[in-house]
């Protein structure tokens, strides 16, 4: 039988006892209650697991110390990076595009301040909504911080400053996600010298914008302060943009955001940055030639990447081992070395992408429930959020190539497309890499209007071990930018009809 306790010192009495019980009930939660499974983080991770070990009639806790669910994703990165990325576009396109297009528009405001209110707008109904799933699906919700106390103990202090409680659950997951990875020697303010979360949020457009990293949150906050009218200005160390893009695709993303008036320093090394009178001066160096320049800005972004986050979770107590990078040490059914404390999303191995997350949260509660549970690796797709967007699943050509895998490779320009033409959004390609003796498709690369939800079909593609020959006889509606992915898979294996 499980046992959830209330473990509070004897010297408090009954009020102070009642006290910490009515916090947890306030959010539909008794801290007498028997837990199943607890869950400490309440990102994409750990409340799609909770609602899945709730559906699956475990009783089960949810532990989110940030006062509001839906983890880095909901609150500080895909949904309000895409909202500012979305009303971005809209307003860049109203200014440059609508004339083409007959439609007369003139004294174009951006209102920053409106902009900012539409975000929150967006995070707090998504963040509320999850508030709502926890209750439907009966999921305990502590609003707190929590700590192991032993290896199946943990300890919540509630965020409003009551009595902390401990709580003794069969199956803990860790679930607590990541933060930005400093940069050594330059301090962030969130004002000036910003993470993702502070370029979130900036309250006026800076005149000039230096960010550190050519990947993919370093390009889509690029996208957005460059549309409002920044001068923005990419420092990336390697010779490429789009850490894990296919090496084709990012040279042509690289084209693309630099046509949009976005510059890049690659090969540049970041020696310094830090605030001086109004503005920040970052120092660089050419990798290959050593030259130095400082660059000013108004604003420095600093996004060379996130890491995994376990700080105070007292990892000590339940005697659970994290690897030299940080990561949760974990084995293909999410046990860390504690067979009873699982850990799943960006906290432990793979890439850190909220889709990963949920799927290992849903696979994790369904081991617990049922002993058997699923994640494919190999089809976890990746979108970057720019206009064209970039989106891709499986290998990229130049990993195909280092397998020594003999491959086809078949393309089809959006220029190409009727309804790309249609749109007068023609930007793009979608590209196939594909078996050369069995067709069966290897990777799908697109860059192109509306990537991110095409590559939803080539992920379908690979989970099903498709060939190109599948996807080109698979009828697809006229006229759509999905005949652009048909007609690529057509090229791959034999010739496309409209290029
Ligand atoms: C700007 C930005 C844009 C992004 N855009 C995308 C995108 O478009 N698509 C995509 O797939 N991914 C995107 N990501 C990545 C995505 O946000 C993460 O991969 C995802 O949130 C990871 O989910 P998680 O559940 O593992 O962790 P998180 O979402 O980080 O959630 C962990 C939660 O645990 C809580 N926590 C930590 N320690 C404790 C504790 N001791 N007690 C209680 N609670 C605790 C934290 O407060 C946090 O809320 C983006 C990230 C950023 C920063």
């Amino acid at each position: 039988m499980l046992r959830t306790t209330r473990i509070l010192p004897s010297k408090f009495g009954v009020a102070a006892r009642t006290r910490a019980v009515t916090q947890f009930q306030r959010c539909y939660s008794s801290a007498n209650e028997e837990l199943d499974v607890l869950v400490i983080g309440g990102g994409p991770g750990g409340y799609v697991a909770a609602i899945k070990a709730a559906q699956a009639g475990l009783k089960t806790g949810c532990i989110e110390k940030r006062g509001s669910l839906g983890g880095t994703c909901l609150n500080v990165g895909c949904i309000p990076s895409k909202s500012l990325l979305n009303n971005s576009q809209m307003y860049h396109a109203i200014k440059t595009d609508s004339a083409n297009r007959g439609i007369e528009v003139s004294d174009v405001k951006m209102n920053i301040a409106k902009l900012q209110e539409a975000k929150e707008t967006s995070v707090k109904g998504l963040t509320g909504g999850i508030e709502m799933l926890f209750k439907k699906n009966k999921v305990n919700y502590y609003k707190g911080a929590g700590s192991f106390v032993s290896d199946s103990e943990v300890k919540v202090d509630p965020i409003d400053g009551g009595e902390a409680v401990t709580l003794k659950a069969k199956n803990i997951i860790i679930a607590t996600g990541s933060e930005p990875t400093p940069f050594p020697g330059i301090t962030i303010d969130e004002k000036k010298i910003v993470s993702s979360t502070g370029a979130l949020a900036l309250e006026a457009v800076p005149k000039k914008m230096v960010i550190i990293g050519g990947g993919i949150i370093g390009l889509e906050m690029g996208s957005v302060w460059s549309r409002l009218g920044s001068e923005v200005t990419v420092v990336e160390f390697q010779n490429a943009i789009g850490a894990g893009m296919d090496d084709e695709i990012a040279k042509a993303a690289q084209k693309m955001l630099t046509k949009q008036g976005i510059k890049f320093k690659l090969g540049t090394k970041v020696l310094s940055g830090a605030i001086e009178g109004d503005g920040v001066k970052v120092e660089v160096e050419n990798v290959k030639k050593g030259d130095k320049e400082t660059l000013d800005a108004d604003v420095l972004l600093v996004a060379i990447g996130r890491r995994p986050y376990s700080e105070g979770l007292n990892l000590e107590a339940a005697g659970v081992e994290k690897d030299d990078k940080g990561r949760i040490i974990i084995d293909q059914e999410y046990r860390t070395n504690k067979s009873n404390i699982r850990c799943i999303g960006d906290v432990t191995f793979g890439p850190m992408l909220a889709h990963k997350a949920e799927e290992e949260g849903v696979a994790t509660a369904e081991y617990i429930a049922t002993g058997h549970g699923h994640v494919n690796y190999a089809a976890i797709p990746s979108v970057m959020y720019t206009h064209p967007e970039v989106a891709w699943v499986g290998q990229t050509e130049q990993q195909v190539k280092e397998a020594g895998i003999k491959y086809n490779v078949g393309k089809f320009p959006f220029a190409a497309n009727s309804r790309a033409k249609t749109n007068l959004d023609t930007e793009g390609t979608v590209k196939f890499i594909a078996d050369k003796e069995t067709d069966r498709i290897l990777g799908i690369h697109i860059i192109g209007p509306n990537a991110g939800e095409m590559i939803a079909e080539g992920v379908l593609a690979l989970e099903y071990g498709a060939s190109c020959e599948d996807i080109a006889r698979t009828c697809h509606a006229h006229p759509t930018l999905s005949e652009a992915f048909k007609e690529a898979a057509m090229a791959t294996y034999d010739k496309a009809i409209h290029f």
